[in-house]
């Protein structure tokens, strides 16, 4: 199996069926991110049109899982800086807020329960 699946299948999610990475090679969401910059880009452009790209990053941040979610590669949940240094500051700041943004829904989510 290919993609990032096998983790998502696990968890017996639902919208892993329509990831826009289901065909690609997993390395690609882990080793091969991390040492090649140009499949790194291209990897985030097929998270940028994923349609399920939310989803994604709240079952990430949810489960602090490591690898690229959502155009950003996260360790423990959490944006790993050097490993998103081929963004530029811009797409960094966007991507930092998405990910506050998801993680103070999550908290109020379980505070109200
Ligand atoms: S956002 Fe990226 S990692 Fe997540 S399912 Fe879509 S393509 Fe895959």
């Amino acid at each position: 199996m290919s993609g990032i699946l096998p983790n998502l299948i696990e968890s017996n999610i639902r919208w892993q069926h329509r990831a826009a990475c289901k065909d690609y090679p997993l390395e690609n969401h882990f080793e091969v991110y991390e040492k090649n910059a140009i499949v790194a880009k291209r990897q985030d452009m097929v998270c940028h049109n994923c349609p399920v790209r939310t989803q994604c990053l709240e079952w990430a941040i949810n489960n602090q899982a490591t690898g690229l979610h959502a155009e950003i590669y996260l360790s423990l949940g959490k944006y790993a800086k050097n490993k998103n240094r081929h963004k530029t500051p811009e797409q960094a700041a966007k991507l930092i807020a998405e990910v506050d943004e998801v993680q103070k829904m999550i908290n109020k989510r379980a505070k109200h329960g």
